[in-house]
């Protein structure tokens, strides 16, 4: 079966690697389709670019096989699988922060989700981390659960209301999620800045307020004008760039939330006015990745139609070219979600 791997820095290669083994409890997945995160990117491109990482967490497909002892799934199952799950047992889940357990960061898909076929380790199999998905729902889809997962963690840690206006620095693939989330929410005004045009355009098919460049001179002023001069309830940062934390800072209202969704650089600083951020009482929100409730509340919201993920895809490339794939999500030349397919 062929595998992803990161050779070096900048270049991935396709190898043959043996067939996983499957122990009891586990499960054999043949992947149908995996979505390229930009953490994948900055795997392969960024500063952790190193052999051996594994590549690709937003798998979904077809079992293949179970292991003994597995009898809530079997063959021929769809399913989308996640790749670390909590203990739901320590202090960190117990006070909500599953995501931060050393058990979820311990577990993992075998080789990666970027492989013909992987293993889904007995951990994840019965502690909720594989999901079964209806015969109408693509695998392309299912492999937005991840994502949309993560986003919708970040959106329960801060408190909003219906009517509230929202800006969102970055609207690729997550950023759109957002966007979409910030419309489920029954936000009343969307803004959202990118330097891309594509995706500035893009954006603008998805009833928002504004889509801004981000090099606009005016753009601060924009926002201001659209809020009676009051700024945005909740700044979204969905890109690594922390000059948009800047702007969020500027441009959220007093009292007001910035969410640090995006991935930042490894040894990223920057400079910041702490006394703007006290003066105006903001709160300054992370969020890192999805634990299984998450997980199934994206599962729930695609399901439901309530959020059509389908939109944001626009490649998919076969395994054999995912050194392609990864260089257009770079780019993010013309492009939202890039899937790479069986
Ligand atoms: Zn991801
Ligand atoms: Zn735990």
């Amino acid at each position: 079966m062929k595998t992803a791997f990161v050779k070096k820095a900048s270049v991935i290669s396709v190898d043959e690697s043996p067939k996983p083994t499957l122990n009891s409890g586990d499960i054999l997945v043949q992947m149908h389709a995996c979505g390229i995160c930009g953490s994948d990117l900055e795997k392969v491109f960024g500063q952790y670019g190193q052999p051996s990482m594994r590549l690709g967490h937003e798998p979904a497909g077809i079992v293949l096989d179970v292991g003994d002892d597995v009898s809530e799934f079997k063959k021929g199952d769809r399913v989308f699988t996640h790749h670390h799950v909590s203990c739901y047992d320590c202090h960190l889940c117990n006070h909500g922060n599953e995501t931060m357990c050393k058990k979820y960061s311990e577990t993992n898909l075998s080789p990666c989700g970027l492989s013909e076929e992987y293993v889904v380790p007995a951990w994840n199999v019965s502690h909720g981390g594989v999901l079964k998905i209806s015969d109408s729902l693509s695998f392309e889809e299912a492999a937005m659960i991840e994502p949309l997962a993560c986003c919708i963690r970040s959106w329960k840690k801060y408190s909003y209301q219906e009517g509230d206006s929202a800006a969102i620095f970055g609207v690729g693939p997550t950023g759109m999620m957002h966007v979409m989330l910030a419309h489920v929410k029954k936000f009343s005004k969307i803004f959202c800045f990118d330097v891309n045009d594509f995706r500035l355009n893009f954006a603008k098919k998805f009833n928002i307020t504004e889509s801004i460049n981000s090099m606009d001179e005016n753009r601060k002023q924009k926002i201001f004008e659209n809020t009676d001069g009051l700024g945005v309830d909740v700044a979204i940062i969905a890109t690594s760039s922390l000059k948009a934390l800047d702007d969020a800072i500027d441009v959220v209202r007093k009292g007001g939330t910035v969410m640090m969704f995006g991935v930042p650089s490894k040894g990223a600083m920057i400079d910041l006015d702490m006394s703007k951020i006290y003066s105006k009482e903001i709160t300054l929100v992370t969020s890192y990745a999805a634990s299984e409730t998450d997980t199934k509340d994206a599962l729930d919201l695609i399901e439901s139609s309530k959020i059509d993920v389908k939109k944001l895809i626009t490649h998919t490339y076969p395994i054999n070219d995912t050194q392609k794939a990864f260089e257009h999500a770079k780019s993010g030349d013309n492009a939202m979600k890039i899937i790479i397919t069986k």
